[in-house]
This record gives structure tokens, sequence and C-alpha cells, in this order.
């Protein structure tokens, strides 16, 4: 032991070490960019990729790592990095598999920042991007070509939410030799377990359900292949993309009333919908596990195989009639009082968003009824109290 005459040296050398064998319901939390290593020679084994030991903190911590295990357990998948938003997620996608020359390809309905990735940074780089028909997976086969490296896949889609035939639309790519990533923040490993589909990435915004809270951003990057895996953990590293410790644990500590959550939404939401659905101001209600809605029969195969009730996201959207404007379109949406004019969703309070449709998909999609779209979240509110907030709020739009 050195001598240590002054105080604060021995203040922060201190050598007390609390018992080993703390166990409770909860992990500890782990935070550090600094790792102490025992020795030299262990410092230049140690190999961060192994995830055998710890090197430094942006390749992660005990607190880490355990969030990253149990995503694997609901996912399904081998390996999983954990990145700072759910768009920081395709974002590493992206920046470890594409490079000049490539193609992506998106859905239609694809998470809005996902195409403004491909518009804004790839398109400089020189890699171009297509978009698809969700609803076609023969569309999908006619656009892979030479360049075509990466298919973005999303179940359900974006704001409109059709649902694809993931199995089918991943054949297409397989066959073709292309790479498959599944923005799989929807159905959350719960809906349906996303690599029985074939697919070879899920991405997945832990921002919504894992979070629940509506407080924390954060995403993850799972794949089975150890070879993709390597890909996508050079980037992560080279680009920096750690994660806060106290963020992972606010999510380690939400994960398990996840799946009760997610129930409670998908139970909430339908309800509503029926509900909507029955209004006259309504032309059309979207909710993949409604048997009008576009793709039903894919939801169906996936997500309710069993031909029971299945499960879903609470999460639809409504097609107010084209009689209304937007502005009074958007007057309904500031009218309601319980549901809160917000993004994202999976968090506790129920959140309203209207979109201009026509503008995101370049025109009108063919497949819908005209009108004007509003997206719903279901929060964990009661749903009777939800259901008159909205019955206020339609009685303002016939108002001129
Ligand atoms: C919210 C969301 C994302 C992005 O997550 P952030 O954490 O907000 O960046 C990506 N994909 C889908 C489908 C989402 O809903």
């Amino acid at each position: 032991m050195i001598a240590m005459s002054e105080s604060t040296t021995r203040l922060i050398h201190h050598s007390y070490a609390p018992p080993a064998g703390f166990d409770a319901p909860q992990p500890g939390v782990f935070k550090a960019s600094t790792v102490f290593f025992p020795s030299v020679a262990a410092m230049r084994t140690r190999d961060w990729k192994q995830k055998q030991g710890y090197t430094y903190g942006l390749h992660g911590t005990p607190t880490s790592f355990m969030l990253e295990e149990r995503l694997c357990e609901i996912e399904g998948g081998r390996y999983c990095l954990l990145v700072p938003s759910g768009l920081a997620a395709i974002a590493n996608v992206a920046l470890a598999l594409l490079r000049t020359g490539d193609e992506v390809l998106l859905p239609a309905n694809a998470y809005g920042p996902n195409l403004a990735l491909a518009e804004g940074e790839l398109v400089q780089w020189g890699i171009t991007h297509q978009l698809y028909d969700p609803l076609d997976a023969e569309d999908l086969a006619r656009r892979i070509g030479p360049r075509t490296r990466l298919v973005w896949l999303e179940a359900a889609g974006s704001v409109s939410l059709e649902f694809p035939d993931l199995r089918a639309m991943v054949d297409v790519c397989r066959r073709a030799g292309v790479t498959t990533a599944l923005d799989n923040t929807w159905g959350a490993g719960l809906a349906f377990a996303p690599f029985d589909t074939g697919v070879d990435i899920s991405v997945h915004a832990l921002t919504k359900y894992p979070s629940g809270g509506g407080d924390v951003l954060m995403g993850s990057v799972m794949t089975r292949d150890p070879a993709l895996h390597a890909r996508l953990q050079g980037a992560h590293m080279r680009l920096g993309l750690g994660v806060g410790m106290n963020d992972v644990e606010a999510i380690l500590r939400s994960l398990p009333s996840m799946s009760l959550r997610y129930r409670a939404q998908d139970m909430a939401a339908r309800a509503l919908a029926d509900w909507m659905a029955r209004q006259p101001e309504v032309a059309q209600v979207l909710h993949p596990a409604r048997e009008d809605a576009p793709g039903y029969r894919h939801w169906r195969a996936l997500c309710a195989p069993d031909g029971g009730d299945g499960l879903a996201a609470g999460l639809f959207s409504i097609i107010l009639d084209a009689r209304y404007t937007q502005a009074q379109v958007d007057r309904f949406c500031d009218a309601l009082r319980l549901f809160r004019l917000g993004y994202s969703w999976g968090g506790p309070i129920s959140l309203v968003v209207p979109y201009d449709l026509a503008s995101m998909r370049g025109g009108w999609p063919s497949h819908l009824q005209r009108g004007t779209l509003v997206r719903f979240s279901l929060g964990l509110e009661a749903v009777a109290d939800l259901q008159s907030d909205v019955a206020q709020a339609l009685q303002t739009l016939g108002e001129p």
C-alpha cells in the first residue's frame, strides 16, 4: 500500500469495497467512461468485441450488457447493440452496410426519418434509394437490382399502418441475396417473432414500448448472424453510438411490465377503433387487426396464426371524411383534452397527431378513402374516458 498523506488523494483512492453478493429485483447501475484494468497485460489482451470483459464505457458495462441480453430474449436474437435512439439504430444499419454506388429500398409507408436519412445523407454519399409498395411483394421483387444492398421492412407501416406480407418479402430478398432489416418497433418482439420471418436485422425504437414512459430515447440493433453483427458492431464503435446507463436502467425497470402494457393498449386501441368506425364523421379506420384494413390477412397470418385475437400495438389512424377541411380537423385535434398533441407512442398518456398523408406519400394512396388522416396512440387511461374525449371533440368538427 502506498502511503497517502493528502486526504483528497485518500478519498479518491479509498480502499473500502462494499461486500459482494448484493441481490435485489433491479440490477445495479454501472456507469463508466473509464474502466480499470488490473494490469497492462489485461489492457493489451482484453477484446471489446467479445464482451468477455469490460474495456471502455462506449463498449458497455454490466448494466447495458444485461439490457442487451434481455432484449435478445424478447426478440429472439443473438446479438444486440444499444444506440441513443430508434433513428440512430436505423442510421447504424445504413452506415454499416451501404457504400457509394449501392441502393437501399424502403417501403412507401416507411418511418419518415428513415426516408429523410436516405434523401439527406445517403444521397450525398452516392447511395440511392427507391420506394416499393408495401402491399405488393412483386413490386419489391421488380425493384431489386444489381446495386440493391439493403431492404427495409416495416410491419405495420408508419401512419397508415398497412401490414405487409413479411415472409414473402423476406423470401424475395433472400433469393436475390439482399440483406433485410425490419423496423420492429410496432411489434416490439411481442406481436410476432421477428426472426421467424427470416429477416437478417431487427431494429427497435426502445423509446416506445420498452421505455413505456415517454421519457427515454434509445434504440437497438439485433441480429442472429455473427458476421453481420461484426459489421454492425464495427460501425457502432467507430461512430461512437454509446448510451447512458441511467437511461438503460430506466428501460430495464419498465421491461417486466412491457407485455402487460402492450396488451392493455392493444385492447384499448381496438375498442376505440371499433367505436370510431361507427361515427359518421369517420370515412375509414386504419388498424391492421380490422378486417377491412390494407394487409389484414398478412397481419392475421403473422400475429394471430391460431385464429385468436392476436396482438397489435395500441395505435390506429382514422381518415376523417373529405368534406372536412384541414382547419376543421386541426380544430378537432386541438379540442381533445385527454389525448395530447405529441409524437411517439407506448407511454402512459394518449397522443394524437394530424398527418398530411398526401405530401408524405407524394399523392393520396389509392387504396385509402379520401379525407384527412389523424393518428391516435393509446396510453393507459380508461377507454370510456378517451371515447368521451373524442366524442366531445368530434362535435366541434361540423362547426364552420
Ligand atoms: C419512433 C420510431 C422510430 C425512431 O425512434 P426514436 O427513438 O424516436 O428515434 C423508428 N421507427 C419507428 C417505427 C418509430 O415509431
